[in-house]
């Protein structure tokens, strides 16, 4: 039989005992017949999966059987609890005489831990716009945790321009549309290589649905169908604790580690509407652990850019959809008093960092934590005079034009960010560098380096 492990392996959602384990089966990954996703007959798999202590399997401490299930695409995500903390571990799957490449993921840190916690930030990674390198680089870093702040995939039809192409070029509306292109996306090793290295932790952004889509949409019953397919195309192919229920998706979550780091991953998409970003239950949800969290950082994963943002020039000055869409959210969350506010963010297709200010319209006002915003993995920019902008936004205070992650390291002390770039993505093998280092220190107020403007 052909090998069904074409999609690779992930683990993710990181606790204390436990991860899930993920992979999906397909034989045949653009499989173009919408009753055989990924070229598998319809009818359920047995798989075994094994989790190690080695890589080489010499000790095993965990296994056991899961149904890989035609309606969930034979995806197969495996709960494995009763692990112990910070620890790394090591996993495979089996399914007849195939063997699945071997990931390595790690549990989260015991909650009175206080080591530091070395993390990665990914986002924006349109297959044709270019090869995944930073990925690879990203994987050899075999940080303890990745996020990924959206972009994963991009349902639009094929780039007019592209470095590599994508055979089904239409957008993605239908669920077996959605699933290949996870699937397109997938084949490649680098980005498969980025899941095997460490266990992610991801929110999605608009284009896992829809360019720019809001809550619900238009209310249509055509865009909630498209909008459930794209949902359970999401959780088919990311290493989730929770699945689809009725067309919605719980995404928003708390992943924390010891005494040092809350990550507070927010959905910025699903319950949006015209006065809110996140919705009344989330906002709640975040604010109250703002005001009560006693750990040391704080820190915001979510898609969208979140300082104030005014491009010089003719209107809109402010864009709509990212968080300048929702200026008295934004103010509520500021104000929630929380010391060691960091947000990470991603969706602009550049790097930039700078100061979170009470109020962005007074740069005398308090700075009360601060913003990395992760550059695309291989997404085109936007033009920008980042010139100007820096220029007319005091709080702003780094910007880099090249693609990249983060890298970053929340320890008891500092909270470190690397900005790391590579020069091109159009060909294969590009070094990595780092564009900047910035690090947060003593009340978590402000940056170490500011020199790098
Ligand atoms: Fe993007
Ligand atoms: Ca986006």
């Amino acid at each position: 039989m052909a090998d069904p492990f074409t999609l690779g392996v992930a683990s993710g959602e990181p606790l204390p005992d436990g991860v899930i384990l993920w992979t999906r089966l397909a034989v045949n990954p653009l499989s173009p017949d919408p009753a055989r996703p990924g070229g598998m007959a319809p009818r359920a798999v047995t798989v075994t999966w094994q989790l190690a202590e080695d890589e080489r399997f010499a000790t095993v401490v965990r296994q056991g059987t899961a149904q890989a299930l035609p309606e969930w695409a034979h995806s197969v995500h495996v709960r494995v609890d009763g692990l112990r903390p910070g620890a790394d571990y090591f996993y495979r799957f089996r399914s007849g005489a195939d063997q699945s490449p071997v990931g390595r993921t790690r549990t989260a840190d015991d909650p009175a831990a206080t080591r530091p916690v070395r993390f990665a930030v990914a986002s924006c990674q349109r297959y044709e716009h270019g090869f995944y390198t930073a990925l690879r680089h990203l994987a050899g870093e075999r940080p303890d945790v990745v996020f990924h702040v959206g972009d994963y995939i991009y349902e639009s039809r094929q780039a007019a321009q592209f470095v590599r192409r994508i055979e089904q070029p239409d957008a993605a509306t239908t669920l077996h549309a959605y699933r290949n292109r996870y699937a397109r996306y997938k084949t490649d090793p680098d980005l498969r290589a980025a899941h095997a290295a460490a266990p992610w932790v991801s929110t999605w952004d608009d284009h896992e649905v829809l360019d720019n889509y809001a809550g619900r949409g238009d209310g249509s019953a055509a865009f909630l169908r498209r909008r459930a397919a794209a949902y359970q195309a999401y959780y088919e192919h990311q290493p989730l604790r929770v699945r689809p229920r009725d067309g919605e998706l719980r995404m928003y979550r708390r992943r924390s580690y010891g005494t040092v780091a809350d990550f507070m991953v927010l959905d910025a998409r699903q319950y949006r509407g015209a006065t809110t970003m996140l919705g009344a239950a989330q906002e709640a949800w975040l604010l109250a652990r703002l005001r009560d969290s006693p750990v040391r950082w704080k820190v915001l994963v979510q898609p969208l850019f979140f300082a104030r943002r005014f491009v010089p020039g003719p209107p809109p000055n402010l864009r709509a959809d990212s968080w300048d869409g929702q200026p008295a959210e934004r103010s509520r969350i500021l104000a929630a008093g929380a010391s060691g506010l960091v947000v990470l963010s991603g969706d602009v297709h550049n790097a930039w960092a700078g100061d979170l200010k009470a109020d962005f319209l007074d740069p005398g006002s308090a700075t009360v934590g601060a913003e990395f915003v992760a550059s695309g993995i291989t997404s085109r920019p936007p033009v920008t005079d980042s010139a100007a902008v820096l220029g007319a936004n005091p709080h702003l205070r780094f910007f880099d034009g090249r693609r990249g992650y983060l890298s970053g390291v929340a320890g008891p002390e500092e909270f470190r960010i690397a900005f790391r770039a590579v020069d091109f993505v159009d060909r294969k093998g590009a070094p990595v560098g780092t564009a900047a280092e910035f690090v947060m220190d003593g009340n978590g107020l402000t940056f170490g380096n500011a020199s790098s403007k």
